[in-house]
């Protein structure tokens, strides 16, 4: 492929190039192992001591093609494909966090990490701390102990829209010896590219925007090759992996041990691969993701002034609104438009808000968001039923806060939408 740095180019084009006589598009490859002339290449694949495939739990030519691609968009120098955004989420903290460990986490971040956090990960032993999304550095320096080994957050939070301080959080974290994951899902590649405020490492949940026809559940992990893995801090990289032939993995594989790690330690005992054909449709929804993003955030600046105008809406946040306390911070990371989310309350509070989403006409109630169609949810009654109302305000999301997610159909078909749903309210 010719060298690029457009983002909407190489959701076209990177991971993929075709031979002479090959498929124009990304083949399925749809094996679970592969075939070698004798038993010494086999076993210099099993030491790493040679790269190919051998077992699409570690690795498959078509997951590879599309993780060569997510690497690009993001700028970094590797990237893991998980079954899903949660599995994205435990293994890049998992890679380097273990039994005794310690993690610094926004309190603004998805529902399923917050859970997977609180519940899982402290069954594990590993402990959290989780800090507001608008601490000073003063405060999110406190938060730090002697066992942190990184810091978490997201973005543009879901669903609450907060934009993340990516560059204050990275100075703390690299003060502290530790690096930052981020979870990029709600702006995707398009809007902000994390590594270049910091970050370490990003995850996403491909589920959401970068597949975007809602046909897969799937993540991804991606490792900007820039934290220093040596600093005494991480051992798991220095010192030799005896499950692995004594490998070190800083001295083998360099700036990427982190994602090499990932892939040839978690992912081979956890086995949360993606599946081929889930990549295959993932691929596709990539190749049209620059183009969707800008309608998405175009569309959904619309949808956010006009609720902002309108007599039954008590309250709007989209990060896009001048009027938002996060616009500033908005227009520094994301300054072509954050996401296609937009929250709000109706007047009446929780039962007005399911009233209202009852009558919309085209916009589905689903449990998703970031989908080419308009759809609702309300997070309250859903995705965070399980948590206390203190749990709640911490992580943004009131009782009658409605989740809009503002699809790609015509803005006036959205709109009218929700004036005839609105006035039913
Ligand atoms: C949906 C979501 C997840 C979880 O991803 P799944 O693919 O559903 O497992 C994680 N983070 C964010 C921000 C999400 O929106």
């Amino acid at each position: 492929m010719r060298e690029t740095k457009n983002r909407d180019t190489l959701c076209i084009h990177a991971g993929y190039t075709p031979g002479n006589g090959e498929p124009r598009v990304l083949p399925i490859v749809q094996s679970t192992t592969y075939t070698y002339d004798n038993s010494e290449t086999m076993g210099n694949l099993f030491d790493l001591k040679e790269s190919g495939f051998f077992y699409t739990r570690l690795g498959n030519p078509t997951l590879d093609a599309v993780e060569q691609k997510i690497a690009a968009l993001e700028g970094g120098v590797g990237a893991l494909l998980t079954a899903s955004g949660q599995a994205a989420s435990l293994m890049a903290i998992h890679n380097i966090c273990h039994s005794g460990d310690h993690v610094v986490a926004s309190s603004a971040i998805y529902g399923g990490t917050f859970n997977l956090l609180y519940k899982t990960m402290a069954e594990m032993g590993i402990e959290t701390t989780f800090v507001s999304p608008d601490v000073t550095e003063e405060e999110l320096n406190a938060a730090f102990r002697e066992n942190t080994k990184c810091v978490f957050a997201e973005t543009l939070s879901n669903p609450s829209l907060v934009v993340t301080d990516l560059e204050m959080f990275a100075r703390v974290a690299h003060a502290h010896g530790v690096p930052v994951i981020v979870d990029n899902t709600f702006p995707t590649p398009i809007n902000c590219r994390p590594f270049e405020f910091g970050v370490d490492i990003v995850t996403h949940s491909t589920t959401k925007y970068m597949d975007g026809h809602a046909t897969q559940v799937g993540g991804v992990i991606v490792d900007s090759g820039n934290f220093d893995w040596r600093n005494g801090k991480f051992p798991m990289f220095t010192q030799p992996d005896e499950s692995y032939h004594g490998i070190v993995y800083a001295d083998s594989f360099g700036k990427a041990a982190y994602i090499t790690k990932a892939r040839t330690h978690l992912m081979r005992d956890i086995g949360a691969q993606a599946a081929p054909m889930n990549a295959f449709l993932l691929n596709l929804g990539l190749e049209t993701l620059a183009l969707r993003m800008e309608r998405h955030c175009a569309n959904a600046l619309a949808v956010a002034r006009y609720l902002q105008q309108h007599p039954k809406v008590s309250w709007v946040n989209y990060p896009g609104l001048p009027d938002n306390p996060y616009y500033e911070r908005a227009k520094k990371y994301m300054p072509n438009g954050t996401c296609g989310v937009v929250s709000f309350g109706v007047k009446g509070g929780r039962q007005a808000a399911m009233n209202f989403m009852d009558h919309l006409e085209m916009a589905s109630i689903v449990t998703h968001v970031a989908d080419l169609r308009t759809c609702v949810l309300h997070p309250a009654s859903t995705t965070h039923r399980q948590m206390s109302d203190e749990q709640l305000r911490e992580a943004g999301v009131s009782p009658d806060l409605v989740r809009f997610s503002v699809g790609i159909e015509n803005i006036e078909d959205i709109l009218s939408d929700l004036e005839q749903a609105l006035e039913k309210a």
